[in-house]
């Protein structure tokens, strides 16, 4: 017997799935997850929760439709809402999503009248997420069906992406990713910060603020000349892990370059800033490598003003690393303290107009 709910999504799903591929942002192809199944479920509200590394939750997309009725005309309106670490999980969610993990596939829990039913999503046979929505009855065996296949075409889809967008040598984000995802990445900071300042108006707190740090190995071309690539590939993949291991989870760190790194850190002030990043220094500065033993980094960081465009807090960064190395490497500048020193000349910020 047909199903007349579902084979008339069918052609939709079909020309969605095109839709999703033809999208090369990673972001992009997210809400188009939702926007694809929330309709199929018949469903108005759907959410995707994505892991960070250790299985915690990183981040949220939140799909919502309302349906609108003017003079007759009827309107769907669709939002798409985007929260950053830190989010409140309520504990369904949280046991639910407990749940999935560990059985590996989807469940449903009762609360009230509702279900909330989810499902997992993985990548790179990994669980990289979860897909969660709100409905007042059970899949059915079709439906089912569909969603796994949806949710195989988008994490086939997005592994291809995952590829694209990291380093081979060390699995650490790409120049490409940082690039790509620049703009959206400083909407979340930016967010983040206003609600951290409205948090604080209620409880006395300073606010988060984010720094952006460029890290560069000292002498590296010497390295290479005197033990050869190999070695020296492999002194990358040491450092990272060294930088990784001082860092915090929720910091981000991106192969920049060939010897470079970005870290974008959270930190309240200057002071955590300055210790954040001399950690990671002192860090690789005492460990002693196989082989070649003692190797230095140098780095300049600048705040993550979201005030600031994104490129030119880069090149303040940039421009406090080369300071740094001027100055005889193995330190860590800040550009703000620079600029005080007279040692560097403020640049203009290409402002962006926050309210
Ligand atoms: P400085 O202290 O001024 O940064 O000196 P440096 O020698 O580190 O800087 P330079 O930019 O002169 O050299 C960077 C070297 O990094 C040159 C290049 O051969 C090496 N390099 C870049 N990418 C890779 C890589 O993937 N593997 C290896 N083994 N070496 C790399
Ligand atoms: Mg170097
Ligand atoms: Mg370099």
């Amino acid at each position: 017997m047909s199903n007349p709910r579902t084979d008339s999504g069918l052609p939709s799903v079909l020309k969605k799935l095109g839709a999703m591929t033809a999208i090369r942002d990673t972001y992009l192809v997210e809400q188009s997850l939702l926007r694809t199944l929330g309709p199929l479920l018949g469903v108005l509200e759907t959410s995707f929760y994505r892991l960070d590394d250790n299985g915690g939750i990183a981040r949220a997309l939140y799909h919502s439709r309302k349906v609108e009725q003017k003079e007759g005309v009827k309107r769907i309106i669709d939002n798409i809402e985007e929260v950053a670490v830190g989010q409140e999980v309520t504990d369904t969610e949280r046991n639910l999503f407990e749940s999935v993990r560990l059985l590996g596939k989807s469940c449903s829990r009762k609360v009230g009248s509702d279900l909330h039913i989810c499902y997992p999503i993985y990548g790179n046979s990994e669980l990289v997420g979860y897909f969660l929505f709100q409905r007042d009855r059970e899949v059915t065996p079709v439906e089912d069906a569909i969603v796994h296949g949806v949710l195989e075409v988008f994490t086939n889809y997005f592994d291809l992406l995952d590829t694209s967008q990291r380093d081979q040598l060390t699995g650490l984000l790409n120049r490409y990713s940082l690039e790509i995802n620049l703009d959206r990445l400083w909407n979340l900071l930016s967010a983040r910060l206003h609600e951290s300042i409205e948090e604080n108006t209620k409880r006395i707190n300073t606010p988060d603020t984010y720094w952006l740090g460029v890290l560069d190995i000292d002498h590296f071309k010497n390295i290479n000349d005197t033990y050869g690539h190999v070695i020296g590939d492999e002194i990358l993949i040491m450092v990272t892990r060294l930088l990784q291991s001082s860092l915090r989870q929720s910091d981000l760190l991106y192969r920049y370059g060939g010897e470079e790194f970005i870290a974008i850190i959270a930190a309240n002030d200057l002071d955590s800033a300055i210790q954040a990043f001399e950690r990671a220094r002192v860090k690789i500065e005492q460990f002693q490598f196989p082989q070649v033993g003692h190797i230095t980094i140098s780095g300049g960081f600048s705040n993550a003003d979201p005030g600031v465009l994104p490129q030119e807090v880069i090149n303040r960064a940039d421009s406090s690393l080369y300071a740094a190395k001027d100055a005889g490497r193995n330190r860590i500048f800040h550009y703000g303290t620079l600029v005080k020193q007279g040692v560097l000349k403020e640049t203009p910020s290409g402002s962006i107009d926050l309210f």
